[in-house]
């Protein structure tokens, strides 16, 4: 299955997106978090990317498109892919239909999670990510702040490009470059609008009533957990 889960910044998609690789057995490729890799490597993409990301910025298009064109064609992807941060502009989209008619395979579904304004706001002030394995943890500020991580005990932070200012900018960057790539994939008829507020459970139900039907028979040789391509966090990264 090929789908790309979209939405704003904090709307959920780095959490869903780990439970349907799971689940669907299909690669996540997370392009923000292929770009943090590169700037922990300091490659000289990273290093680029590195700058863009901590004001809140995106990356020119073609560099995305080069970064996913050579993901998409890796071998894991045959069997499907989910997408999580690309496309974030119409270009980008539009560059991408054109692989994908190369590559012969289309989307079976663009996952819309629509959370509110304020709502973002409020989970972005409230998220911790793990320094070693990036995963995301939503903490109360009424009660004490967790200070490691329950996978590998790596130290929380707060991601760089979560703070206020820029998590700010990254809304409206959003708002103005990514929003409009909807409107490409509504005219496909390929988008399933899902309510993303509420907790995790509940909206992963909402995720699965709407792939219920493509969702394929439990394969019952697997006994293996999918494990994420090189250059990409591991599972559990961007859960929140
Ligand atoms: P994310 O983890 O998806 O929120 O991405 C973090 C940051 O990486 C974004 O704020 C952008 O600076 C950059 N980024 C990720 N994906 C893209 C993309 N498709 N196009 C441009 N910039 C991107």
């Amino acid at each position: 299955m090929r789908l790309l889960l979209f939405g704003p910044p904090a709307s959920g998609k780095g959490t869903h997106g780990d439970r349907l690789s799971e689940s669907l057995r299909i690669p996540e490729i997370s392009t923000g978090n292929i770009l943090r890799a590169q700037v922990s490597l300091r490659t000289p993409l990273g290093l680029q990317a590195g700058r863009l990301m901590e004001r809140g910025e995106l990356v020119p298009d073609q560099l995305m498109v080069d970064i996913i064109e050579e993901r998409l064609r890796r071998p894991d992807c045959h069997r499907g892919f989910l997408l999580d941060g690309f496309p974030r502009t119409v270009a980008q989209a539009i560059a991408l239909d054109r692989l994908l008619q190369a590559m012969g395979v289309r989307f079976d579904r663009i996952l819309y999670l629509a959370v509110p304004e304020e709502e973002l706001v409020r989970r972005i002030s409230a998220r911790l990510t793990c320094s070693v394995c990036g995963r995301s943890y939503a903490f109360d500020h009424t009660q004490p702040r967790p200070d490691h991580c329950e996978d590998d005990g790596g130290l929380l932070l707060v991601r760089d490009d979560d703070r206020p200012e820029t998590a700010r900018r990254r809304i409206l960057v959003y708002i103005e470059n990514t929003f409009p790539v909807l409107d490409h994939y509504r005219a496909q008829g390929l988008v399933s609008e899902i309510d993303g507020r509420g907790p995790i459970e509940v909206v992963a139900k909402r995720i699965l009533a709407v792939l219920g039907h493509d969702l394929p028979a439990p394969d019952l040789k697997a006994t293996e957990r999918f494990t994420p391509g090189a250059g990409e966090t591991p599972a559990g990264a961007g859960r929140q």
